[in-house]
């Protein structure tokens, strides 16, 4: 038995944009799993700009429990700054990072480290049913891990959010990656450290509303695809393979058909390629484009987060600010 000196430390990080009502069942949910795993332990809250009093309803819990800290960002950030923020604070001998919004159960922690415990540097949650999610959002969901892992050529669990547990060796990992614009999960995964899943049937959001729509995903998924691969310039290149000796031929048949006396509608062929050359060289610039505004946007080097107020201390010095 350890004794309570030697305890490993578990942190737990929840980034938090509106989530009043979800906040106090979470911290209940979260008291009790943790106090089961025999570990120390802490919670570490990231405010990322609510306006729905969240900020007010963290203060308390850690006023109520000295073992709670808390970061409130200068505004809303972002999911993933806002895990950044708070993996940058945490210090445990393991992270666990989660949502705040009950989909990522607390009770599944302790499955989480058993996991840790048998040696694994990284434990994912992995869903194996998407309770009530819509078909496109399990659709998209199903290609986007698939051709992630095809194309970066590294294992992103499938079906894995931001939920996981991650040892100091993965956290000092990640927080060794500078980028700004930041995918948690595949930052994580690409470390190469030793990855375990443990099952988990994803609820649906206990109350209020996702931040993510539609539109939020496909952003997201350009930020991992174009921050991990460059095979986006590589279809560009290969496109242009393949059109310009189309073009060539096209032209060539043209002008063999005029000679031979056959009658080609030039005005119709003349058209459509002007289309299509035109679309096709928008989709290049803007692939190409795609990655000179990332390459812009590091090479301002902006902090990824801005911190308004800490509770509870900031012991960590390496930090993405
Ligand atoms: N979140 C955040 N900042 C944001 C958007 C979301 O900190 O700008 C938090 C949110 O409070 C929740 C987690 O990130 O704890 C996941 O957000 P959400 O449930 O909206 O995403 P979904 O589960 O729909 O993918
Ligand atoms: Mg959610």
């Amino acid at each position: 038995m350890q004794t309570p000196e030697h305890r490993q430390r578990l942190s737990v990080v929840c980034p938090v944009n509106n989530e009043r009502e979800n906040l106090p069942t979470l911290f209940t949910e979260l008291r009790h799993a943790l106090d089961q795993t025999t570990l120390a332990w802490e919670i570490v809250f990231v405010d990322d700009g609510s306006s729905d009093g969240s900020a007010e309803t963290i203060r308390t819990f850690c006023q109520e429990d000295t073992r709670v800290r808390a970061i409130f960002l200068s505004r809303n950030f972002g999911h993933e700054a806002a895990a950044t923020a708070g993996i940058d604070h945490a210090c445990g001998d393991a992270v666990v990072l989660m949502d705040a919004d009950l989909q990522d159960p607390p009770s599944l922690i302790p499955a989480l480290v058993e996991k840790w415990r048998e040696g694994y540097d990284i434990v994912c949650a992995q869903r194996v049913r998407r309770s009530k999610e819509s078909a496109f959002k399990r659709a998209s969901a199903y290609i986007f891990y698939r051709m992630m892992t095809r194309l970066v050529g590294w294992n992103l669990p499938a079906d894995t959010g931001n939920f996981r547990l991650m040892n100091r060796l993965a956290v000092e990992a990640f927080q060794d990656c500078p980028e700004r614009n930041r995918f948690v999960r595949a930052l994580v995964a690409w470390t190469g450290f030793r990855q375990a899943t443990v099952p988990f049937d994803r609820p649906p959001r206990k109350a209020g509303h996702s931040k993510y729509r539609m539109w939020h995903m496909c952003a997201l998924a350009l930020t991992s695809l174009t921050s991990f691969s460059v095979a986006p310039l590589r279809i560009a290149t290969a496109i242009g393979l393949l059109v310009v000796p189309f073009a060539t031929l096209t032209v060539l048949g043209i002008v063999i058909g005029r000679l031979l006396g056959a009658p080609v509608p030039v005005n119709v062929v003349v058209v459509v390629s002007i289309w299509f050359f035109g679309g096709l060289q928008c989709l290049l610039v803007g692939i190409a484009g795609e990655y000179i505004g990332r390459i812009y946007i590091e090479t301002q080097r902006r902090p990824v987060y801005v911190v308004r107020e800490r509770l509870g201390g900031h012991p960590r010095e390496k930090t993405h600010q």
